[in-house]
């Protein structure tokens, strides 16, 4: 397990002490900054253009990885691997190309409906909506999504029935990033094929942690990412089989992905080219190669770590009687789980184990649909990767456990700075220090900041004023008021003059208690011209916010200044 870790410098930088983020994004071995740091230094060339050694070799490398992602994903030919930006752009292609197909009936093509699960990535959802509404009226196609019980956990023979002779297409993730469980991919190919449909399968979750053998799964077409596999951002694969890539059109043209020119005539390449105009990610390409090659060599050691610690994780995590592991019925998951934990904030808690340096992720996870059908506004997600620890399972759990500890507290810990009757009576007259005086204060939540210098002792005051904020009432939580940017779900309205909100997250109505306070007792002219953001930074409470709770709190200003 020490060697694996050991492989990537981010453990020995400067790094958040414990990475459970994975699902987001991995990070890179050695040898696969090596390569991109020699593609950098000695390959700099473009590929496919010019004969001279330096441009061959460099298409050399850039073909070869081709070879390593063909290899580790069991493609039957390299020529069924082509590149692209991500997971994003390989499903935006492959979802742009067959509805060109559909709209000229070609035999690929059979029914009129497209089946997902309500647990797919955004990136695997939009591309399919988009190709149902670019196609109508012309064609009358839909998505039709199949469910998850209401705790994550899918009955597949649900997704069995649901496939018919009207489903032209299966798009389905291999992993689920939300919810961490492995599809049986094999097995809904065969439900597809038995209807003539096509199975397109994500795969951008699974390719770092399972052995993925396309042809075992005889799927018709598979994508990943290179950032979710050891690799850099911004370069990604896909692979389809040979009827279905001769018969798409190409996604983007221009240069490279053509065998002619004339403006009377054009002939594109064949594929993989013709699907990669322009210029490409060459290094990025290479990295992704390395990476591919790393995962190929790891892969028993990868999973016997990541089963070793997805055991020790739930084991752990089943301790918690407030915890819910949302899809935890399913045989087959990878190292990650998407926890709902009762009575608190998942905001909260992920800003109270950033302050640990715990790096874990709360929200939607880019699967809106899946939260709206189970009714909540987001889950915490750990995921983890072979080169975690049990000891860093350990350090989470404890701080975990005091995350929740001090959010469900009934009684306030020693040392709070109890907003008093007489506190409220304060004036600017009091202050003693010279930032102080910049407030000019006599309201009772700003005026309880001043002279705080110490982190735990502000952030206990936030806490504490949360229990100020005017709620805004139930009836007006509505997406009129929603405040778009936040982590957590915002509501904000002016109610009769005064403005009130709504928020989960004790941590963001504190600050919304802070800012309102303000507002409600300004005039209007003088409420728009107010520097709410200063206002903050001048108590001293800006050092809590995280760059995405300033991005929604600078909605909330915005809002306020109207
Ligand atoms: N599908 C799944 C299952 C994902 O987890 C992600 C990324 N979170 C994507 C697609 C999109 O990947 P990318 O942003 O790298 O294109």
């Amino acid at each position: 397990m020490r060697d694996f870790r050991q492989q990537f410098p981010f453990f020995a930088s400067q790094a958040p002490s414990i990475y459970f983020d994975n699902a987001a994004t991995t990070q890179k071995p050695q040898c696969v900054i090596d390569a991109i740091e020699h593609a950098n230094i000695h390959q700099s060339a473009n590929v496919h253009r010019s004969s001279y050694q330096l441009a061959a070799s460099v298409t050399d490398a850039y073909e070869s990885a081709r070879d390593d992602v063909a290899q580790l994903i069991n493609a039957p030919n390299t020529k069924q691997v082509f590149w692209s930006k991500g997971a994003t752009e390989s499903l935006n292609l492959l979802a742009h190309g067959l509805g060109e197909l559909c709209r000229i009936e070609h035999a690929l093509w059979q029914g009129d409906e497209i089946i997902i699960l309500t647990s797919e990535h955004h990136a695997n959802i939009l591309p399919w909506q988009q190709l149902v509404s670019r196609l109508s009226p012309m064609k009358k196609l839909r998505v039709t999504p199949v469910s998850p019980d209401s705790k994550g956990n899918f009955d597949y023979t649900q997704l069995r029935d649901a496939i018919s002779e009207r489903t032209a297409i299966v798009a389905i993730a291999h992993v689920s990033n939300a919810l961490g469980c492995i599809h049986p991919i094999a097995q809904i190919t065969q439900w597809a094929h038995r209807h003539n449909a096509l199975c397109i399968v994500d795969g951008t979750q699974a390719v770092a942690h399972i052995q993925v053998d396309v042809q075992a799964l005889q799927c018709d077409a598979y994508v990943g990412s290179s950032h979710k596999m050891f690799g850099p951002t911004g370069v990604g694969f896909g692979y389809a089989t040979h009827a279905i890539l001769d018969a798409l059109p190409p996604y983007q043209v221009g240069g490279e992905m053509i065998e002619y020119v004339s403006f009377d005539e054009v002939r594109y390449q064949s594929y993989p080219l013709k699907f990669e105009a322009g210029t490409p990610n060459i290094s990025g390409v290479i990295g992704m190669g390395a990476a591919a090659r790393f995962i190929k060599q790891q892969q028993t050691t990868i999973q016997s770590i990541e089963d070793e610690l997805l055991e020790y994780l739930t084991q752990q995590l089943q301790s918690l009687p407030v915890i819910t592991i949302l899809g935890d019925n399913h045989n087959e998951r990878v190292s990650l789980c998407s926890l709902l934990i009762a009575g608190v904030s998942h905001y909260d808690i992920l800003r109270l184990l950033d302050d640990q340096h715990i790096a874990v992720r709360v929200g939607h996870h880019c699967a809106m649909p899946l939260m709206q059908h189970l009714h909540i506004d987001g889950t915490l997600r750990v995921s983890l990767c072979a080169y975690n620890t049990r000891a860093e399972i350990d350090v989470f759990m404890t701080s975990l456990h005091q995350a929740i500890m001090t959010l469900t507290a009934s009684s306030e810990p020693a040392g709070i700075n109890r907003i008093s009757p007489q506190s409220r009576l304060h004036s600017d007259s009091d202050s003693h220090s010279q930032s102080e005086s910049h407030v000019q204060t006599t309201l009772p939540l700003a005026q309880a900041f001043l002279g705080l210098t110490d982190y735990s002792a502000s952030f206990r005051q936030i806490m504490l004023s949360a229990k100020e904020c005017p709620i805004l009432q139930e009836t007006m939580r509505t997406p009129q008021y929603h405040v778009a940017g936040c982590e957590v779900d915002v509501w904000l309205a002016n109610q009769n003059g005064q403005f009130a909100a709504f928020t989960t997250s004790k941590i963001i109505k504190g600050l919304l208690a802070i800012l309102l306070e303000k507002a409600n007792q300004l005039p209007v002219e003088e409420r728009r011209q107010f520097d709410f953001a200063q206002y903050l930074a001048t108590l001293g409470i800006s050092h809590h916010l995280s760059q995405s709770r300033v991005d929604g709190l600078t909605v909330v200003i915005e809002q306020l200044s109207v």
